[in-house]
């Protein structure tokens, strides 16, 4: 369960939302509030020294250094610190203190020492919160040192206003905080919304509910896998269909040729004293029909195997003119039975890697259209001729023609222009379904150009080199 929520798009996204949104507030607040205490402590610092330097040079002005000592000036200091300050001599001795502590008394430091020598410093007392100035009285004419001033000025004010600004900025971080977590909390939701709308309606595919449409708006990812999954679904639809289709269609043409062999045989039941000849003429009547029955189950058969996914094909290299001419000897007797001539143009020998039995067996069914839909007397062309890449073979017949409108349905299964003429000529619908499929198997193409009562031309084109 927990794993489920924490796991979650929405979950997740909420957690990148507040991240990305709080900490760049956290960081900004921060570095306000450093950059205001550097410039704070900057501006004390050089306040610092300016009144350093303007106490040094009064000192000088007023000839507190002179050798009467006129001390008039040190009683006037008071007024102008606000800090801490003491100013020591030459040798150390502390000659004013404004706190009145040390006046009198002897005070080395090391940076007494240091401005002693010419030196000015400035430093940060972290555990007093002070910040401390050591100036050196500097005779500019004669350029020697007459004593330090030191000046330490608390800081205290600015901790507590920076501690005061560090407590708004929390409680504006605050603020946004909580504002920020409600916002992420509805845009996360916002965002993982279709996602629940698609679980939901997969839910529904999955029940059964199949016919309806996933509709995703206003996203255009989402809207686009809402799209693609309509695409899915619809093709399955379709996929689907066409099975049922198929399924009906097998029914329907195996129950053909029993229901006639049951009408055959039940009229002959029916009749008495019946005599040897119309017994043998109606058993001949049903043998045909067997006969087609096991023509349909044998294609169907052959197509089931085509269909399969694991059919390989076996490759051998073919001398295919002499294929095509053996398949025209066999077939040269049913020619002979409408008086059909059969001509075969050889341009060059073919050799190529094929599937010999498969496509024997198409070209069979195509010369094998070629005399069932042709006029008596008619003619049939082969030919056969290859470039580099592909052998191409062409049957061409003088026979019925097939109408425009059909001329891209005659490769479905069970599609005849003509059912009861195709019926009687032996016809089943699947011959041109398994030349095509062993075709695209090769790789290769299949077309079909006609013209009613003028004949029909299939040009079939396959690669001479197997691609595996
Ligand atoms: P069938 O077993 O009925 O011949 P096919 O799949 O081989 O089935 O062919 C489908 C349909 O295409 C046929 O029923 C026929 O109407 C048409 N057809 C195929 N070949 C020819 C052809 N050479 N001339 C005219 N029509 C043809």
């Amino acid at each position: 369960m927990y794993k489920k929520i924490f796991g979650s798009i929405r979950f997740k996204s909420f957690i990148i939302f507040v991240i990305v949104s709080i900490a760049p507030l956290i960081v900004l607040s921060n570095m306000l509030i450093s950059s205001f205490h550097t410039d704070y402590e900057d501006v004390m610092r050089k306040n610092m020294f300016r009144k350093a330097n303007t106490i040094a040079t009064n000192l000088i002005v007023t000839g507190y250094f002179n050798e009467d000592r006129n001390e008039v000036y040190l009683n006037t200091i008071n007024a102008l610190v606000d800090g801490r300050t003491l100013i020591i001599d030459i040798n150390g001795m502390v000659i004013f203190d404004s706190n009145d502590i040390e006046t009198g008394k002897l005070y080395v430091t090391e940076g007494i020492i240091e401005g002693l020598k010419g030196e000015s410093k400035y430093s940060y007392l972290k555990k007093e919160n002070v910040g401390k100035v050591v100036t050196p009285i500097m005779d500019t004419q004669t350029k020697t040192v007459l004593g330090v001033i030191v000046t330490t000025n608390s800081y205290e004010s600015i901790t507590t206003s920076i501690a005061s600004m560090k407590n708004t900025a929390l409680l504006i971080v605050m603020g946004f905080v909580i504002l920020i977590i409600i916002l992420s909390y509805f845009t996360s939701g916002l965002l993982t919304k279709p996602f629940k709308l698609f679980i939901k309606y997969i839910k529904g595919v999955t029940e059964g509910h199949i016919d309806e449409m996933l509709i995703v708006r206003g996203n255009n990812e989402i809207e686009e896998i809402s799209i693609s999954f309509n695409h899915m679904i619809q093709r399955f639809l379709e996929v689907e269909e066409n099975r049922q289709q198929f399924v009906a269609n097998v029914s329907h043409e195996l129950k053909t040729p029993l229901s006639s062999m049951k009408v055959l045989a039940e009229s002959i039941l029916s009749r008495e004293d019946v005599s040897k000849e119309i017994y043998r003429e109606f058993l001949e009547d049903i043998n045909s029909e067997v006969d087609r029955e096991s023509k349909i189950i044998n294609d169907l058969l052959t197509l089931v195997t085509l269909d399969k996914k694991d059919n390989a094909l076996n490759i051998t290299k073919v001398n295919v003119n002499e294929l095509v001419e053996a398949t025209l000897k066999r077939l040269k007797p049913i020619a002979g039975k409408k008086n059909i001539q059969m001509i075969f143009e050889s341009y060059r020998s073919i050799s190529a890697e094929i599937d010999e039995t498969k496509i024997a067996l198409a070209i069979t069914n195509l010369v094998e259209n070629a005399i069932k839909y042709n006029k008596d007397f008619g003619l049939i062309t082969t030919s056969l001729n290859a470039d580099h890449k592909e052998f191409e073979l062409i049957v061409k017949d003088t026979g019925i023609g097939i109408p425009e409108d059909s001329i891209d349905k005659i490769f479905e299964r069970f599609y005849r222009t003509d059912k009861t003429r195709s019926r009687d000529t032996g016809g089943t619908g699947l011959g041109l379904s398994i030349v095509s499929k062993t075709v695209r198997m090769h790789y290769g193409t299949i077309k079909c150009e006609s013209e009613e009562e003028k004949g029909t031309k299939f040009i079939v084109k396959i690669p001479l080199k197997h691609i595996v």
